[in-house]
């Protein structure tokens, strides 16, 4: 075999349904494709036979790469494992292993990188999903556009094709709270999105938990935003002000109208308003010590378990 000029990058876990028509298609494009492409499945710890399928693809055709997880270590770390072993001397192209992102799409994503792209990310058009997902990502991602210091693009996940020089920075990042499209955008160079319509999973149920997912939102807010931390000095000087005006009024009012200072019930709202307040800032404050924590330990990403990879061209 060549060497390959693009690796598909596709974490998988528990996707055993979705695996032979995956395989089927990503097949068919590169056995119809001019260019020369090889795949990277990543097994994220699967509990079914995902690993086992990737294992026997990978051992029977040599286009096929199997990276096996020591255990689930979620989506972008996955992608992240696969990242850093795919060997595609122009592009990488990043697609989810459910088929929501359709790999067909390989020659339009090419193209305009050969038109100087360095990524070309896709963007959701329609999405075919529950209204309460919909609207969750739709509000999720301008908000986070609001905030951030990175133009991120709205709409836009992790389904991209990807230039080497941007994969090599990529990999070269030790981050450990992986928000990877705020990375890729970081980034720079010069970057354009393509619209197209997100499928249905082929098949089985979405992989990620709401818990993973909240953590994916909650990694692009605390990395890729200073809203936070600024948001606790704003409110602070905010309080400090109304409480200057408050303070004037009362002296006023006492040196004037000698009139009794009113109420318990305000007392006690202002009381608990602000305990809210700070316990927040202190939770945005442990947010940020934990990341610090965790970075600090400087630990692998993730722990590979085993790799099928032909070396034949190595
Ligand atoms: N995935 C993974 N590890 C996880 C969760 C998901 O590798 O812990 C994979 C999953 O198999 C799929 C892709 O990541 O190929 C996207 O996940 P999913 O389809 O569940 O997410 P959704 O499309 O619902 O956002
Ligand atoms: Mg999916």
């Amino acid at each position: 075999m060549k060497v390959p000029q693009i690796s598909i990058v596709a974490p998988l876990y528990n996707e055993s349904e979705s695996f032979p028509l995956l395989v089927k298609r990503l097949t068919a494009l590169m056995d119809s494709s001019p260019l020369s492409i090889e795949v990277v499945l990543v097994d994220d710890g699967s509990k079914d036979d995902t690993a086992m399928r990737i294992r026997q693809l990978a051992l029977t055709d040599d286009r096929y790469h199997g990276v096996l997880l020591s255990r689930n270590h979620g989506h972008q770390l996955a992608l992240t494992a696969g990242m850093a072993r795919a060997r595609g001397t122009e592009a990488l192209f990043v697609i989810d292993g459910d088929l929501q992102d359709p790999p067909e799409l390989l020659p339009d994503f090419y193209k305009l990188y050969q038109e100087g792209n360095d990524v070309v990310y896709a963007v959701r058009r329609k999405r075919k999903e529950g209204w309460l997902k919909k609207t969750g990502y739709f509000l999720f991602y301008r908000m986070l556009r609001s905030i951030s210091y990175v133009d991120i693009p709205l709409d836009s996940g992790d389904f991209a094709l990807i230039s080497r020089r941007v994969v090599d920075v990529l990999n070269k990042m030790p981050e450990e709270s992986r928000y990877l499209r705020g990375m890729r955008s970081w980034i720079g160079f010069k970057q354009t999105g393509f619209e197209y319509e997100r499928d249905a999973r082929v098949a089985g149920e979405s992989k990620y938990s709401l818990k993973q997912l909240l953590n994916l939102a909650y990694n692009g807010i605390f990395n890729f935003s200073e809203f936070p931390i600024k948001f606790m000095s704003r409110t602070g000087v905010i309080a400090i002000l109304i409480s200057l005006v408050y303070f004037i009024i009362v002296v006023i009012k006492k040196l004037f109208f000698t009139q009794v200072i009113e109420g318990f019930t305000s007392l006690l709202f202002v009381i608990i308003l602000f305990s809210g307040v700070q316990l927040l800032a202190l939770g945005i404050i442990g947010e940020y010590v934990l990341r610090i924590f965790f970075q600090s330990k400087n630990r692998p990403l993730y722990i590979v378990k085993e790799e099928i990879i032909n070396r034949e061209y190595i």
